[in-house]
């Protein structure tokens, strides 16, 4: 059996109200030996709620934004620190529904990583191309322009607080998984590329997203560069992602 462990976060996105969450934690039957670190984002007025759930399940609470400003006249954001001290533990950013409909570009990514790491938040932070991009060969300068979000992070102990998602925006929601050629391959990149762009002696962990089911996430996981998933429309299903968990 393997040692590995990885983070796997199940991203609810706009879905689940309160009775879905507790029909969740009704259905769901954890790995009895969970290894892994196993987080679920829900909408921020389920953080609380869910907290007295996952705590049970040994299952963290995670973020899905923050706001990029400390406190004060900012109607409608979430500060890091109210996050912070409401016992979440990490924050997603960069997601490309952030990027797609809410113009979230990486001047203002690289200050809301800035926000989290500085109230103790961890970070996941997504990133991953466009079909057309991936089609123009401009692969490798989408994914180096993104990571550039990262200059914010001004300390070299922050570095242990940073997961970073790679999720090709063709596979997210559409069915359509990278193959464990494609992923490999931009894992490798990315492992190398960031730490000859930050000047590191190793590589944050690089988690997997895009259609990941309890079907695929076996042989994902088998790759050495991947450390984990980001789960979106199979988070949903106790069942399901009870069985992503089980990975070994
Ligand atoms: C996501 O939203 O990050 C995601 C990967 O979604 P899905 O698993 O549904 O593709």
């Amino acid at each position: 059996m393997s040692t590995k462990t990885g983070t796997i976060v199940a991203n609810w996105k706009m879905n689940m109200n309160l009775q879905h969450m507790h029909d969740f934690f009704h259905q769901l039957k954890m790995p009895s030996q969970n290894k892994h670190r196993v987080l679920i984002a829900p909408q921020a007025p389920l953080l609380v709620p869910l907290k007295e759930q996952s705590t049970k399940h040994h299952i963290g609470l995670a973020s899905q934004n923050c706001s990029s400003e400390t406190k004060g006249a900012y109607t409608g954001e979430i500060s890091a620190d109210v996050l912070s001290s409401i016992g979440v533990e990490f924050v997603i950013l960069g997601h490309s529904e952030r990027r797609q409909y809410f113009g979230e570009k990486e001047d203002i990514l690289s200050k809301k990583i800035h926000q989290a790491l500085l109230s103790n938040l961890k970070v996941i932070y997504c990133i991953g191309e466009s079909l057309e991009q991936r089609e123009k060969n401009a692969l490798s300068e989408t994914l180096t322009l993104q990571l550039s979000a990262l200059k914010s992070i001004t300390e070299k102990s922050w570095w242990e607080k940073v997961v970073i998602a790679y999720e090709p925006v063709w596979a997210i929601g559409t069915g359509k998984v990278a193959t464990t050629e494609q992923v490999k391959e931009v894992h490798d990149f990315l492992q190398k590329t960031i730490m000859t762009m930050f000047n590191l002696k190793s590589c944050p962990p690089i988690i997997y997203g895009g259609s990941v089911n309890a079907e695929n996430a076996q042989s994902l996981f088998t790759l050495d560069s991947v450390s984990g998933f980001l789960v979106g429309g199979a988070s949903l299903k106790a069942h399901d992602f009870a069985r992503i968990c089980s990975v070994q």
